[in-house]
């Protein structure tokens, strides 16, 4: 990933078979791709060798990663040692799908982000308030709490996605005003602990499709996006992934 470039990140979630991992991939393999765009895919972890097979050249990541440090008797959990041997550059880590079913917070989040970096992965910290904390003008306090774990790494650069729970999944985009607000506030709560040459990727996720890609990527501080749904195609991927390159 360059830390110069706008980043597209597609997050399949628990998406796909082998079948349309491959199809993916060859398709994705015929786009003709602009290169000032950093692009990669979280998938799911039992695709991640078929994608990284038959794509070489587009970055993976996983979606997790164990608490974990060392191997030893921790069924079904993967070492962040185990990701980097598959090939994985990246794992998103405190998406809000995993704070809100499987009791994600800072405690094992903090374990996670010493794992991923101590592996050489890049971790991308996703944050974000849901409804009600907005509508309780929690939203500001709530990423920066989640934020917080990031103080005292030892990170030579920094990514964070802002995904607002309710804009997940749900169609429903936060607006410019929303998104170009949280996105100063973070740069201001990271820069404010931040190493001074550390670069940051600020990315926005929360129904970013092929239509709003190109307003949502021309906000200020606003990096790249992480995209959900509208990864699963290659067309739709692509389209947002042409967007970011007219930044
Ligand atoms: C996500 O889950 O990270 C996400 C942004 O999903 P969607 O694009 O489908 O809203």
């Amino acid at each position: 990933m360059n830390w110069q470039q706008p980043w597209i990140i597609g997050n399949w979630k628990m998406n796909g078979r082998r079948s349309s991992t491959v199809a993916f991939a060859q398709a994705w393999a015929e786009q003709r791709l602009p290169e000032n765009v950093s692009t990669g895919i979280a998938a799911p972890l039992p695709y991640l060798l078929d994608l990284k097979q038959a794509a070489p050249a587009l970055p993976v990541g996983a979606q997790d990663v164990s608490r974990f440090d060392k191997d030893g008797a921790f069924t079904g959990e993967t070492s962040a040692a185990m990701l980097a041997d598959l090939g994985a550059q990246f794992v998103l880590l405190g998406h809000s799908e995993r704070r809100q079913y499987f009791g994600e917070n800072n405690e094992t989040l903090s374990a996670k982000l010493d794992n991923a970096l101590a592996a050489g992965l890049t971790p991308i910290l996703c944050v974000g308030e849901t409804l009600a904390q907005r509508q309780a003008a929690q939203e500001q306090a709530v990423v920066a709490e989640q934020l917080s774990v990031l103080r005292g790494k030892a990170m030579p650069h920094i990514a964070v996605a802002y995904e607002p729970v309710w804009a997940i999944g749900t169609g429903q985009v936060a607006s410019a005003e929303q998104i170009a607000a949280m996105h100063a506030f973070i740069y201001a709560e990271l820069l404010s602990f931040a190493n001074k040459s550390a670069n940051i990727r600020a990315l926005y996720g929360g129904s970013v499709n092929a239509q709003n890609a190109q307003t949502i990527l021309n906000l200020p501080n606003v990096d790249g996006a992480l995209v959900g749904g509208a990864s699963l195609q290659t067309d739709s991927f692509a389209a947002i992934v042409q967007a970011a390159a007219k930044q």
